[in-house]
């Protein structure tokens, strides 16, 4: 395309048409990278979006972590304090001590009686009535041998041995754990004695600890004979 002056249109001056071209296609251009910039702004939101999502997320996990294992620390506290009390509660109740008979007629006192030491007391009831141990502890000895008669010692839990004579017959058997209450014979006439009764021994410092009065001892565990 030449000009009358010969010179081509691309050398002169642009013309109005020229101008509205260039004008069109750089504002198509603009259009263009604006419409780029939306699509790469949406892109970076999503983006971002899934990030902060993933965030969350993992915050959200992180806490019901820290929930859960709030809940089990919680419940195995709540358990071992069960466990605690329940220990507790069982230690008490083998360490109870109890009379060893419910029923009786208390017929003799500890002490000196006809010259010679009376070892323990004696409580007379009818033949079989049930003898039971004081407290939680061991049969260590039973024997049908010289004046006590049938008789059980039991070793208890903190040491102190307890006699229990002229009794008819026995429940337990050597080497067996017994506890407060429980039922180890029955009363007798056997021995050296005149009348059914039980003779009750109490060796607080063991077997060959020697015995003391009864009476005094179980007054000291809050039991009234
Ligand atoms: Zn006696």
């Amino acid at each position: 395309m030449l000009t009358t002056t010969g010179a081509s249109l691309a050398d002169s001056a642009p013309t109005e048409l020229q101008t509205q071209t260039i004008d069109l296609a750089l504002a198509q251009s603009q259009v263009s990278e604006s419409i780029d910039d939306t699509e790469a702004l949406a892109a970076r939101r999503t983006e971002v979006t899934d990030q902060s999502a993933l965030l969350q997320g993992r915050q959200q996990e992180a806490e019901r972590v820290a929930r859960e294992q709030e809940r089990v620390a919680l419940a195995k506290k709540k358990e071992e304090e069960a466990r605690k009390k329940a220990e507790e509660e069982a230690r008490k109740a083998a360490q109870k001590w109890v009379l060893p008979m419910n029923n009786y007629n208390f017929t003799s006192a500890f002490g000196q009686r006809w010259g010679r030491l009376h070892a323990g007391i004696d409580l007379a009831a009818p033949i079989g009535t049930p003898i039971v141990s004081i407290s939680s502890g061991k049969v260590v000895k039973i024997s049908s041998a010289g004046g006590c008669g049938r008789q059980v010692w039991i070793e208890h839990w903190e040491g102190t041995i307890t006699r229990y004579c002229h009794m008819d017959y026995f429940s337990v058997n050597v080497g067996e754990r017994v506890g407060p209450g429980q039922k180890i014979g029955g009363t007798g006439n056997t021995g050296r004695s005149y009348g059914p009764h039980l003779h009750f021994e109490v060796h607080p410092n063991g077997m060959n600890g020697g015995p003391t009065n009864p009476i005094k001892w179980l007054q000291a565990k809050g039991l009234g004979v």
